[in-house]
């Protein structure tokens, strides 16, 4: 598609999104929820919306805290064509008896929350003065997108031709840690006979045995960032799509023409990126107001500083999207306006309090390189350590004179340390982080030295919450730092 077209497309769905009819009446704020699968961005919408509605202990969140909000409800999303956050059935999940955690996010979904609000100036009391009566409540609309932190990375491949992303793809895929993972899909590409073959059962297979490849060398590496096409991973929709049917082929040395195999490959890529990549950044992306990028720091910290070095380079990609470089593709074909962006590290109830310091430390030290230029180029970054539903409480454990920081949860059953049942409570050391945190990003660290700072990140059982009490009270839900999280994505459009 010419650039022109695109321009062109990028009006036409702003002219048929119901969000332009609606929003000229009231405002809205449009808030991307993202993050790697396992990151946490399924618990952290639903017990914002429960909290939000529920008008839960929210002390940081200054709208509230004051006592201006009237009442949060949720309504019709504007966007037809994306499917509704299933809230109420995570909330039946987390509700159940025993509860269990919701099912984590695999495709793009939103969910409109409505917030009746008094200005600051009604609690002044300067509105009955100027108008002899109250202004009346203020409504915003919060629009919650949340989508897989896996499709961003794609945009990296619009500047790419399919030679250039193939040749990249084979020297992820023979680097010596991934080589294993990599080991039936190399081999396919080596086997000749494939290559002369009817293009569309190769194609099939080898795209089979790529996104294998991919999917293992994920499971290897959580945190991992660098891995195209995102869709392989998480195809959202698109499973089985012959969209997502091609691999990384390179010419064979002194192969001049394309053979049909390669010219099939070729064309899938350059479909995939008009069809699949383009799409999402233009109708979804580049219409977010504010974003907040969901990072689980623990699960990296236990790979060791290779996990945390991948996380660091997670978060360099996750800022380069919403600021592309002058003279890329995704530059000329869309401008971001996010104006603030929040990296939370999810599930800090895995640490007692002295440790949440730290953990918003050693975040800050892998996304620096990234908020700099983000906030060159004008938008606020902010970094949280955050448990959106905590799961734990804490105490403190004497170990002879000396007192340990515990956390009392349920872990799950089958979880590594110990032996768990799943139903018994237990006082863990979860360990402890560093106060300087750049030491942990020392790749030359031996693994026993690097092992003091190993923090055991469990699976705890969520706490059971009810829906409606009897009296038809919406008891809110445990968090850490939610209230800050919500103040800095709204609290400014609450005033
Ligand atoms: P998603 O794939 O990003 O949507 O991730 P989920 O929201 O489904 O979270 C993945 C898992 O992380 C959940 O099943 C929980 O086990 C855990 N988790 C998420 N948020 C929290 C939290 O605030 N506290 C605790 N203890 N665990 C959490």
């Amino acid at each position: 598609m010419a650039i022109n077209d695109w321009a062109a497309a990028t009006g036409q769905v702003a002219g048929n999104a119901g969000a332009y009819v609606t929003g000229l009446f009231t405002p809205s704020v449009r808030i991307g929820v993202t993050g790697l699968s396992r990151a946490g961005k399924t618990v952290f919408i639903t017990a914002l919306v429960r909290n939000l509605v529920a008008g839960g202990r929210l002390p940081f969140f200054v709208a509230q805290a004051q006592g201006r909000i009237r009442r949060a409800y949720l309504e019709p999303q504007p966007d037809d064509a994306i499917p509704r956050f299933p809230y109420e059935d995570h909330l039946a999940r987390l509700s159940a008896d025993p509860p269990s955690w919701p099912d984590g996010t695999k495709r793009i979904s939103q969910l409109r929350i409505t917030i009746e609000y008094e200005s600051q100036a009604w609690l002044r009391g300067a509105a009955d003065k100027l108008t002899g009566g109250s202004l009346g409540p203020k409504k915003l609309h919060v629009d919650i997108v949340d989508y897989p932190g896996e499709w961003i990375v794609d945009l990296g491949l619009l500047d790419l031709d399919f030679d250039t992303w193939s040749r990249d793809a084979l020297i992820q895929a023979r680097a010596a840690h991934r080589v294993s993972a990599a080991k039936t899909f190399l081999a396919y590409l080596d086997d000749m006979a494939a290559r002369t073959s009817d293009p569309e059962p190769v194609a099939i297979a080898g795209a089979k045995l790529f996104t294998e490849y991919l999917s293992t060398a994920r499971a290897a590496e959580p945190a991992l960032s660098v891995l195209t096409p995102g869709r392989f991973l998480m195809p959202g929709d698109l499973e089985g799509s012959p969209l997502l049917t091609f691999f990384p082929l390179l010419r064979e040395a002194g192969e001049v023409e394309a053979t049909p195999l390669q010219a099939l490959m070729a064309r899938r890529f350059e479909s995939y990126k008009s069809q699949v990549v383009k799409p999402f950044f233009r109708d979804h992306f580049a219409r977010l107001d504010r974003q907040i990028v969901l990072l689980d720091a623990l699960a990296a910290l236990n790979q060791g500083p290779a996990g945390l070095k991948d996380l660091s380079a997670a978060m360099g990609t996750v800022l380069q999207a919403f600021r592309p470089g002058a003279n890329t593709l995704a530059s000329r074909i869309f401008r971001p306006r996010i104006d603030r962006m929040l990296f939370a590290a999810t599930k800090a109830d895995h640490l007692n309090r002295q440790s949440h310091d730290r953990l918003e430390a050693l975040l800050r030290t892998l996304a620096q390189a990234g908020i700099s230029r983000a906030e060159t180029a004008g938008a606020d970054v902010r970094v949280l350590a955050i448990a959106a539903l905590r799961a734990t409480r804490e105490a403190e454990a004497r170990a002879g004179d000396d007192t340990l920081p515990c956390i009392i949860g349920t872990p799950l059953e089958g979880e590594r340390v110990g032996t768990f049942d799943g139903k018994t409570e237990t006082a863990l050391f979860p360990g402890d982080l560093p106060i300087d945190p750049k030491g942990l990003l020392d790749t030359a660290l031996p693994d026993d030295k690097f092992g003091a700072h190993d923090i055991r990140a469990l699976t705890f059982r969520p706490p059971r919450i009810t829906v409606q009490t009897a009296a038809g009270a919406q008891p809110a839900l445990p968090h850490i730092r939610l209230d800050r999280a919500i103040e800095f994505l709204i609290g400014d459009r609450l005033q």
